[in-house]
């Protein structure tokens, strides 16, 4: 293989490298897929949820055959104290009644497996066990990519889909390595439950599935969030907060996950449950502010390696796939010209911006500096509002105007009225 020259080398086959691969290899060109594990998904970790549509637009009946867990149907949010939680969320079995669904959960090494092999089958050339450690340049040019084999491969365009420490990124000089304020580092743990368990505590029917997001005193401060997902037969509980908060608290993650674990809102849904798997994994979070530069002569980069997160959504794998099949829609077109120069490549960019990626990425740029600005969005306001709602509830013979005065003054105290209206607008400015 050293000694062929491809039209595109993708490095990474995570969602956004398959989806580039694919990509190319419809519209006849020959692509290599490299990846470092084993296998694609070895190394991977997601909660995970993924979307419908962006794999759709990929493999279009993808419903037949992916190994699908259960598709989504309820989306929870829970505000907690140590002892409480507000929960919201919304429930339709309109999700489950549409094929495909909105989202489903997925187990990622599965995933990976399948959407490589869906590569494999339009005659991408995969090579898994190979690490790549460097580009190739000519003239300043990147024309290729040097593997730890000591192997150099060549292709007219590297698209750079090696996740969150893109070593490819930072060889092109297109970024430096992140800051602790830009990345989040996530835990997850899955847990073997019987179906019949999950469905009766998650009040599931048949494949239906649930998603529960936690904030509040589980992350003692830090920005970051849990999650708890059901997969058929196992539930994935995890959780991630920024690294530079783990930095300066020096908590730990393994021990947020413990605790979660014996959170009495959380520890009846996972009690009798065995322990499956456990991961670690970093998240780029630095939002659109952290973007490298997205193409240069000769390469382009997308998902996790780019930045595209949404943490604020819990979209990622979605972002990757939809930039992966826009690198590779601008690499097809680029192929027609027969130039890979960044003046070319540039219209990948002009693909992301009308699309809900760099938009979405845009609304959401202010997000985590306004919450790390103000810490009691994670602390002082999730113990308000469940006070608030222990108050509303309780039935104690006072009447209900003075539950209410009690309330009024509760939130006036700890918070004040000024700092409450400053909080409300910095979020909405935030949100966009
Ligand atoms: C705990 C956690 C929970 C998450 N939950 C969700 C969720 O529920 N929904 C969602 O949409 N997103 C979620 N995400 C984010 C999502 O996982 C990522 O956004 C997504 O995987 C990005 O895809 P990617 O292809 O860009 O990168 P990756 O999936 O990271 O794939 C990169 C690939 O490149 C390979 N690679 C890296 N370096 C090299 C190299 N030098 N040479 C060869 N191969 C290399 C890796 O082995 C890997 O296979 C979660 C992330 C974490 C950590």
């Amino acid at each position: 293989m050293a000694d062929d020259k491809f039209d595109s080398i993708v490095v990474g086959a995570g969602p956004a490298g398959v989806a580039a691969a694919i990509t190319m290899a419809r519209a006849g060109l020959n692509v290599a897929l490299l990846e470092r594990g084993e296998y694609a998904g070895a190394k991977n970790v997601q909660g995970a949820v993924l979307y419908s549509k962006m794999l759709a637009d990929v493999i279009p009946e993808f419903w037949k055959d992916c190994p699908l867990q259960r598709a989504i149907t309820d989306e929870r949010i829970f505000i907690m104290t140590d002892k409480s939680a507000i929960q919201v969320g919304y429930k339709s079995i309109e999700y489950a009644e549409t094929t495909p669904a909105n989202s489903y959960t997925i187990i990622r090494v599965e995933f990976d497996k399948w959407f490589s092999k869906k590569a494999e089958d339009l005659g991408v050339t995969l090579v898994t066990g190979v690490t790549v450690r460097d580009l190739i340049r000519e003239n300043g040019v990147i024309v290729g990519v040097k593997t730890s084999e000591g192997d150099e491969l060549r292709a007219d365009v590297v698209i750079a889909c090696d996740g969150v420490n893109s070593i490819l990124a930072q060889k092109a000089g297109l970024h430096r390595e992140w800051k602790a304020t830009e990345v989040a580092l996530g835990v997850k743990e899955v847990l073997a439950l019987p179906r019949e368990k999950i469905e009766d505590r998650f009040c599931l029917e048949g494949d239906q599935g649930s998603t529960t997001e936690m904030l509040g005193d589980i992350t003692k401060g830090m920005l970051g969030y849990a999650f708890m997902y059901t997969n058929k037969d196992s539930i994935a509980l995890g959780i991630g907060c920024a690294v530079d908060d783990f930095q300066r608290t020096n908590i730990k993650p393994y021990e947020l996950l413990e605790e979660l674990k014996r959170h009495p809102m959380i520890r009846k849904y996972i009690a009798g449950a065995q322990p499956l798997e456990y991961s670690a994994h970093l998240i780029p979070e630095g939002g659109y502010k952290s973007m490298p530069p997205l193409f240069t002569d000769g390469m382009l980069i997308a998902g996790d390696a780019a930045q595209m997160i949404n943490p604020t959504h819990r979209e990622g794998s979605n972002l990757a796939m939809a930039a992966g099949q826009m690198a590779a829609e601008t690499v097809i077109e680029a192929k027609k010209q027969g130039v890979y120069s960044a003046a070319v490549l540039s219209a990948y960019k002009k693909k992301l911006e009308v699309s809900f990626v760099l938009k979405d990425m845009k609304d959401h740029k202010d997000i985590e500096d306004e919450v790390r600005k103000r810490r009691e969005m994670l602390t002082i306001y999730p113990q308000l509002i469940n006070r608030a709602a222990h108050e509303h509830f309780r039935v104690d013979g006072e009447p209900k105007r003075v539950h209410q005065k009690r309330i009024m003054k509760m939130f006036l105290k700890e918070r004040g009225l000024l700092n409450m209206a400053l909080d409300a607008w910095a979020m909405r400015q935030a949100i966009g």
